[in-house]
């Protein structure tokens, strides 16, 4: 070891957090080359007109000013295509990622506490860690729905800051029954914020953002990188006006940048093209699940996102330990340069399961062929 080798790891042991130097960093694969199944990313690429459209109003982008930090146009145009409520306003963020870690520095009072149903997004509790608030994990019931007594029992032991329910959740694609989160919702009453993440939503077409002026403490969060634009970095939440105020003050002042602001605005002027590729996906996700569940060893559990959530057990209708029967599943499938999100370790409940993103028909054929392939 070099010298300023030394020096450098003597500096990260005294400066660096124990815990963060404890963590390992978001892994994320590299994918060239595969058929990406993996981060329920839209597999459809813009029409053409559109691609031209956007390279125009991208072209006359001020990019030597900083953004005008009100985000009026952008904000505006967000909460009339998504059905924001009358008299309520959106906190943007830098994907909806941002925004977790926005709420988390917020709330981030001694002893504050985070619970979400586990498995979930890992950001909340990642995040919350991020910003010392303890995270609470209510596991799901073994059918992946919500345990409502044990969440309420949780709620009033530990009077969270910020209860999250993915609606529909991810690894799962649950969409939890309306009455108990309602329920849940209101047991929390004014201890805390229950955020409702909407992430899903072209593919849910559920919702809980008309219902915001019911629900003093309710935050509906929501993001456009699954309905296809991953690659913008935005999201958007809304809540009630004072509250929103609070969280946007220590939201970084030009979070959203210029491209993403001008994109978006773009393209929300030709939204028909993401819903007519929801709706296909829609489609799809249903043909999918249908053709994976006729597999032999396959469960495909019921989803209302664009991904599905499938157990496998071999011959026998075993799921294995280390390697589960998913686990080879999952390397023959990166032999065959097919990329799914092995989530099997992430929690007892999804043992020997794969995350696989719904992708357009000809996609989905490669995996299914593939699928009969190793299965036999
Ligand atoms: C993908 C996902 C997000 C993150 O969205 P970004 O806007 O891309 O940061 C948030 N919540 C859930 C449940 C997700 O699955």
């Amino acid at each position: 070891m070099t010298s300023s080798n030394s020096t450098v790891q003597t500096l990260i042991r005294s400066i660096i957090r124990d815990d963060v130097q404890a963590l390992s960093a978001y892994h994320v694969p590299d994918a060239s080359g595969f058929l990406k199944l993996d981060a329920m990313e839209n597999p459809y690429r813009l029409p053409a007109d559109v691609q031209q459209k956007l390279a125009q109003r991208m072209a006359q982008v001020d990019l030597n000013r900083y953004p005008v930090p009100s985000y009026a146009a952008l904000k505006t145009a967000l909460s009339q295509h998504f059905g924001v409520p009358a008299g309520y306003d959106v906190v943007l963020g830098n994907g909806s990622d941002e925004l977790i870690a926005l709420l988390s520095i917020a709330c981030a009072r001694p002893g504050a506490k985070v619970l979400a149903p586990v498995p979930g997004f890992v950001m909340y509790a990642m995040s919350a860690k991020l910003s010392g608030l303890e995270f609470i994990g209510v596991p799901l019931k073994a059918d992946l729905t919500l345990d409502t007594p044990a969440m309420l029992a949780a709620i009033r032991e530990h009077q969270p800051a910020i209860t999250y329910l993915a609606y529909p959740n991810n690894p799962t694609g649950t969409l939890y029954d309306e009455a108990e989160m309602e329920e849940i919702i209101r047991t929390v009453g004014d201890s805390g914020v229950v955020v409702v993440d909407e992430a899903y939503q072209p593919f849910a077409q559920r919702s809980f953002m008309s219902r915001l002026p019911e629900f003093p403490n309710l935050v509906v969060m929501r993001t456009v990188s699954k309905l296809g634009l991953a690659g913008v970095r935005l999201g958007y939440m809304s809540a009630a006006s004072e509250l929103l105020q609070e969280f946007d003050k220590v939201r970084p002042p030009y979070n959203v940048n210029v491209l993403t602001e001008a994109a978006v605005l773009c393209l929300l002027e030709n939204a028909e093209v993401f819903e007519q590729q929801a709706a296909d996906l829609r489609e799809q996700r249903q043909q999918l699940s249908i053709q994976l569940a006729a597999l032999r060893g396959v469960t495909v559990y019921p989803s209302s996102a664009n991904f599905l959530l499938v157990k496998f057990t071999d011959s026998e209708g075993k799921a294995g330990q280390s390697p589960s029967f998913a686990d080879q599943v999952f390397t023959k499938l990166v032999e065959q340069k097919i990329l799914v999100k092995n989530v099997g370790k992430m929690h007892d409940l999804l043992h020997s399961c794969l995350r696989i993103t719904v992708s357009k028909a000809e996609e989905n054929a490669v995996l299914l062929k593939a699928l009969q392939q190793i299965l036999g």
